[in-house]
């Protein structure tokens, strides 16, 4: 197989999105919180928010200071809001147990809050340019392709992605842009369902000469989001977001009314999950606001 360092690497210099955090200047901290805000959102709705975010709370001791709600409110529509609740606590941990910088290693960067294998190696690779393996769904789709000719990577990820990633790898000083430039091909042009073979740097791969053979196992389902128990959580955060003071129960209950199980169901799951909490009155607030 020919060197796919260079035909990657030159793309990249030719074809990378300008994404904010990829910038000159940006933190190690304002990174860490790109890859929390990242995690399941798409780029285009993280973008404005994590622009706002960094500005207004630069550094982990400045996020540390900020209320648990002041958080849950400027996370906004970026969903899965336990990650911003997680995303404090690794503020904290930092400010208070690491002076306010965040480590470089990824065995240190796993004990964070937060912090999994694929974004302990992310810290690792964009903030410090260190050498490490980073594989997340994109890469792994991308070196199924191009090195064992197959459509789709496995469901789950295992340590022979990270071994198959590493093979990959470059010498050190060129290691981090090849791997975010791995990376930018699986989210842009080698994409799940409709990859962009004619835009594609690489001149060999092994899933396109074996004439793209068909995946071997079933289509994933496209999750839905409409009706789902996502969704009423979301709706009764947005209330309680919109609202200073704390809701009653009937306040709350008109964000969802077509199914008042399902609504108990997503209220009693943010209140396990710490986003909410009930004051001693019986009413409703975001986390830190019940008194
Ligand atoms: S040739 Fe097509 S399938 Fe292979 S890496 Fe490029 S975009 Fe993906």
């Amino acid at each position: 197989m020919t060197d796919i360092v260079p035909q990657l690497v030159d793309w990249y210099d030719r074809d990378q999105r300008d994404l904010p955090w990829r910038r000159p200047g940006v933190t190690p901290w304002q990174i860490l919180v790109s890859e929390f805000m990242l995690q399941q959102t798409p780029v285009a709705r993280v973008e404005p928010v994590w622009l706002t975010w960094v500005q207004r709370w630069p550094t982990p001791s400045a996020t540390a200071a900020a209320s648990a709600a002041d958080i849950l409110r400027a996370w906004g529509k970026l969903g899965y809001p336990r990650r911003a609740k997680r995303l404090h606590e690794c503020a904290t941990v930092i400010a208070e147990q690491y002076d306010d910088v965040v480590p470089s290693d990824v065995e240190t960067l796993l004990t964070l809050p937060g912090v999994g294998a694929y974004t302990a190696r992310a810290i690792a690779c964009f903030a410090y340019r260190d050498r490490v393996p980073v594989v997340d769904t994109n890469v792994r789709r991308v070196v199924t392709r191009v090195v064992h000719g197959r459509a789709d990577a496995a469901a789950s990820s295992s340590a022979r992605d990270l071994a198959d990633v590493e093979a990959l790898l470059p010498e050190a000083a060129l290691a981090p842009k090849f791997s975010i430039a791995l990376m930018e091909l699986g989210a842009t042009v080698c994409t799940a369902r409709a990859p962009r073979c004619g835009l594609c740097p690489l001149s060999e791969c092994a899933w396109r000469s074996r004439g793209f053979p068909a995946s071997a196992s079933p289509a994933r389902r496209v999750q839905r989001y409409a009706g789902t128990d996502r969704q009423v959580r979301g709706r009764l955060l947005d209330v309680l977001r919109d609202n200073d003071s704390p809701m009653s129960r009937a306040q709350l209950d008109v964000a969802w009314l077509s199914d008042t199980a399902q609504r108990d169901r997503a209220l009693d799951s943010l209140l396990v999950d710490g986003l909410v909490e009930q004051t001693a009155d019986g009413r409703f607030a975001l986390a830190g606001e019940g008194g």
